[in-house]
């Protein structure tokens, strides 16, 4: 990692933990990173709960100072008015997210998320001041017909079409077939996209950008396999699904060192 990025372990609970069990939850990963002396300024930890959830956390996280950041796990595209179910970027944001998942693999094949929607909602978050951590991946199929960097690379690109060099993003490389699989990529698959990655952002917005934006590898991480990752020079930190609903378990992933 670049010493003008800080590392973020970032945990995708999905759909996972009611608004009570959050409460519970966020105060014990506190505890447990304190008792493990953990510095805010080294690694950054962040959890992404859902939408209903998003209220209690934030009142906990601000009433306690507690040194976690956190964000929503989508957004709409769209402003404001007659879309039933949506959420807006501005809701989030006057509820103190600072970041939002944007086209995570699961939305991409279950809702029908097409680059262009990503693409959308990038815009509509950054017009916001949230900061979008973008997902993007290739299934096994796609592995196995275009290589390892060609579809998130396209991705990434359709996904930074409206975006300013002013804009600050993560992005998250996360294979399809890694994620919930067990089946984690390995460290120098990861550091391969990863780089694939910053040269798009480089190519697209500048060097400047490149060295200060975060990529993150997602895909069945876990204790046991996050310090290979960390290890390499383009990956900035993780995307966390199943291993960070386990406090003990995402707080060694945090203590990764
Ligand atoms: P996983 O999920 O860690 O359970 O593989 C990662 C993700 O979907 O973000």
């Amino acid at each position: 990692t670049h010493p003008r990025r800080t590392p973020l372990m970032a945990g995708n609970w999905k759909m996972n933990l009611d608004h009570l069990q959050a409460i519970a939850f966020v105060q014990k990963l506190a505890w447990s990173l304190k008792d493990a002396r953990h510095d805010f300024s080294t690694v950054e930890v962040a959890v992404f709960p859902p939408f209903t959830d998003l209220r209690s956390v934030q009142t906990l996280i601000s009433a306690d100072k507690l040194p976690i950041t956190f964000g929503a796990q989508d957004v709409s595209a769209h402003q404001s008015g007659a879309y039933t179910g949506e959420i807006s970027a501005a809701f989030l944001a006057q509820l103190e997210c600072q970041y939002v998942i944007i086209g995570h693999s699961e939305r991409r094949t279950l809702h029908n998320e097409t680059d262009e929607v990503v693409a959308a909602k990038v815009t509509a978050a950054l017009g916001h001041n949230l900061v979008p951590v973008i997902c993007v991946g290739e299934t096994a199929a796609d592995l196995a017909e275009h290589g390892p960097s060609a579809v998130p690379v396209a991705q990434l690109r359709a996904a930074l079409t409206g975006v300013t060099n002013a804009a600050d993003f993560v992005v998250a490389y996360e294979p399809v077939w890694a994620i919930g699989s067990g089946q984690a990529a390995t460290p120098e698959q990861a550091e391969q996209v990863a780089s694939a990655l910053r040269a798009v952002v480089n190519e697209m917005l500048g060097q400047d950008v490149a060295d200060k934006t975060r990529i993150l590898y997602g895909g069945s991480v876990k204790a046991s396999n996050i310090a290979g990752f960390m290890r390499e020079p383009n990956v900035d930190g993780a995307l966390i699904g199943g291993a960070s609903l386990d406090i003990a378990e995402f707080s060694s992933i945090a203590r990764y060192q």
